[in-house]
């Protein structure tokens, strides 16, 4: 960062040492215990740039081992529409070398993780029937009218040499340690493992034995084809949270017992991925720790494993009580690509720790390049050569004012102040963070306060950066002497019924109270007993309010257009685990209708398809449907543009929720943007603002 940080030359206690002893996975030693495990990043085969330079900068940010998301080893296991990494034929190499080379440039090791997707692909681009231990419908994210076909011994036999050559290919573009894939439901290895998906009477069915039999064999075919020139690792499910129809302990035992000692490292994933990467709202740091404990004692060999550690001290723990000698991580190493040297020299403070709310597995989910909430440069990396420690001194000596201490005004300030800009960050309430400070106090969101509570820290820290607690006008602006405004000043939810469903107001009668997420964030909660929540906004929002209202003795309607609660969140895995919550809570859930009206003693609601009524009885209904920014300030600064002059004031420019309301990630990022920015030459959109590769046209026929 710039020179105006304030720093106590901090180092790290020496607890912390034993995260920082190198060590040995077979034939290559990884220089501490920071792992980053594979992980998806919606980049994959097409940013293939972006991808790598991703990488790099945590390599440069001290992780031992860095590995790319799964790589398709065949074209039989393609898992379109997900944009991952490919291996399929030589022609896959350079790319992937690229990723290998970079992670190099910083001391790290590189590794691959080769997948063969089997029944969780459907082969939608290369159009071949999947392939799976049974004959049964892919296991996609998508219920997909594709089945897979049940392996036959040539088949497998094929696969095997499948395997072995996305082996050798990864040693050709230079991967030190190349992973058998058994995990996450994702491939087929796991499919065989499971008796969910295993119903053979053959020797690759049955028996626990039998099933590992598939494994076995990669194992033993990936092993020689390494040829101690490279590391072997094997992520595998220790539990497929399934009781006795899927992958159980007891299984696991039997397969780590019987092939313990085979690859050079374990790396312990829990359930489906939507079971290793729950959301805060879900789980805690260390949630599979309980699933893991006990198996490294049934090897010699290393083992990793993750829990969106950000704390050092279980990290610690976890080695010290020998539940893991690896710290593995994807989300924290995402949040904080510099996480390991941050816990090196003992800058605990300036750590940005993962919040747990799965936007970056949002990323993989819309094939989009990953983002982070709290990592405004995830994924623009090559891009637009953003960099999460570093960004370019100032340009001038110029002040600015940013309004607004929310997520984008918070970042765009500290982004500012380490460019060495003087900043002044006007806030009107007492404290700052805005609306995640707001949503970190409804259910399960408490971990939302680390957008605030890392970007204040550095705040304090700069010099440069002055806070005021005031409620500006445009007048007080226009008498200072600012050369840039920020108007971050956020955004507030519609009372009126207008989003996705309705683009026009609906009638509201004045007999019945009508809340929005405004009103119970600020603590207002509905007198009545029974409520409805019209959520129109399928995000978080709704249910976490018909948590709220259910948790405060409220009888709860959730009424929304779609056919499932929060519908969005199926892209952060969460959807399932959110309904059952609510149902679990007695929440009535009214799919497919919206709220028509409101009437003195409920609403109207519509189906979505007959558009049939039905009057829901309630004493009061809270609408989530959308917001509007809250750009006055902004709009009364345009308009007495004739004024700027006098006041020495360059540009006004609105950031963040109050240029257009978003996600709490889309707010940090364009007040990073904001930052990034300043006084750099801009047009109005005529030219891409960042770099891509476009396909390479093929003219060999
Ligand atoms: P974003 O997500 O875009 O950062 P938020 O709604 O979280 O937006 O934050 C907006 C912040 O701006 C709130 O903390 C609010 O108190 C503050 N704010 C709004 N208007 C003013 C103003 N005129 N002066 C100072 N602060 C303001
Ligand atoms: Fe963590 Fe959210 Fe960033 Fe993912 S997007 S790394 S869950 S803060």
């Amino acid at each position: 960062m710039s020179v105006e940080t304030v720093r106590e030359t901090a180092r790290r206690p020496p607890r912390y040492d034993v995260l920082f002893e190198p060590v040995r996975i077979g034939p290559v030693t990884a220089r501490n215990r920071f792992f980053q495990v594979p992980h998806c990043n919606g980049m994959g085969y097409r940013d293939v740039s972006a991808h790598a330079e991703m990488r790099k900068v945590k390599a440069e940010g001290g992780w031992a081992v860095i590995c790319t998301e799964q790589a398709e080893i065949h074209y039989s296991s393609d898992i379109t529409p997900f944009i991952e990494a490919r291996i399929w034929d030589d022609k896959d190499v350079p790319a992937l070398a690229l990723v290998a080379d970079k992670v190099h440039e910083h001391g790290a090791l590189a590794g691959i993780e080769l997948a063969y997707n089997g029944m969780n692909g459907p082969n939608f681009y290369s159009r071949t029937a999947p392939m799976g231990p049974a004959h049964l419908p892919v296991a996609t994210f998508t219920t997909d009218p594709v089945q897979a076909r049940r392996m036959d011994l040539d088949d497998i036999a094929d696969l095997r040499r499948w395997h072995r050559a996305a082996v050798r290919r990864s040693i050709e573009a230079g991967y030190d340690l190349v992973y058998v894939y058994a995990g996450h439901a994702l491939g087929g290895i796991h499919h065989f493992l499971s008796r969910r998906y295993n119903d053979r009477t053959d020797a690759y069915g049955g028996s626990a034995e039998n099933r590992m039999r598939l494994l076995r064999e990669i194992l033993e075919d990936t092993l020689e084809e390494a040829a101690g020139r490279v590391a072997v690792a094997c992520r595998i499910t220790v539990d497929e949270l399934l009781g006795d129809e899927g992958i159980t302990r007891g299984d696991i035992e039997e397969v780590i017992g019987a092939l313990g000692d085979l690859p050079d490292l374990w790396d312990f994933v829990l359930g489906a991925w939507e079971d290793d990467s729950v959301t805060a709202r879900f789980g805690e740091e260390a949630e599979q720790e309980r699933y893991v404990r006990g198996l490294k004692a049934l090897t010699s060999k290393p083992v990793v494993g993750v829990g969106r550690f950000t704390s050092a001290d279980t990290m610690v723990r976890m080695v010290r009580s020998g539940v893991l000698d690896l710290i593995g991580a994807a989300r924290p190493s995402i949040a904080d690509p510099y996480l390991p040297r941050k816990i090196e020299e003992g800058r605990f403070d300036d750590i940005r720790e993962c919040i747990g709310c799965n936007i970056c597995v949002a990323g993989d989910f819309t094939m989009s390049p990953i983002r982070c909430t709290q990592n405004p440069t995830m994924g623009e990396e090559w891009r637009r050569g953003w960099h999460p420690e570093r960004i370019r001194p100032r340009a001038s000596e110029a002040k600015v004012l940013v309004v607004g201490g929310g997520p984008a005004g918070l970042e765009a300030a500290q982004a500012l102040g380490h460019r060495g800009y003087e900043v002044i960050l006007a806030e009107a309430s007492h404290a700052l963070g805005g609306r995640a400070a707001a949503e970190a106090r409804l259910p399960g969101l408490a971990s939302y306060v680390r957008v605030a509570d890392y970007r204040e820290a550095q705040i304090e820290r700069l010099r440069t950066v002055e806070r005021a607690q005031s409620e500006v006008s445009a007048d007080e602006i226009l008498g200072y002497d600012f050369d840039h405004v920020a108007v971050a000043t956020g955004a507030r939810w519609r009372a009126d019924g207008v989003g996705r469903h309705h683009t026009a107001p609906i009638p509201l009668d004045p007999a019945l109270p009508v809340l929005t997420p405004d009103d119970l964030m600020a603590g207002r909660l509905p007198e009545g007993e029974r409520v409805v929540v019209f959520d129109d906004d399928h995000y978080y929002m709704g249910g976490v309010l018909a948590e709220l209202l259910a948790r405060a003795g409220r009888r709860v309607a959730l009424v929304t257009p779609a056919h499932a609660v929060s519908n969005w969140t199926l892209a952060t895995m969460e959807q399932h685990r959110i309904q059952r919550r609510l149902l679990e809570l007695e929440v009535e859930i009214v799919a497919s209708r919206a709220v028509a009206a409101t009437v003195a003693d409920g609403v109207l609601t519509r189906c979505v398809f007959t558009d049939r009524e039905r009057h829901l009885p309630a004493d009061a209904a809270v609408l989530v449907t959308a917001r509007l920014p809250e750009d006055a300030l902004y709009r009364e600064l345009l308009e007495r543009r004739a004024e700027w002059d006098d006041a020495n004031l360059r540009t006004v420019q609105a950031v963040g929720d109050c240029w257009s309301p978003g996600t709490i990630a889309a707010a940090v990022w364009e007040g990073r943007r904001y930052a990034e920015e300043l006084e750099e030459p801009t047009d109005r959109g005529d030219t891409v603002p960042f770099r891509r590769e476009v396909t390479g046209i093929d003219r060999s026929s």
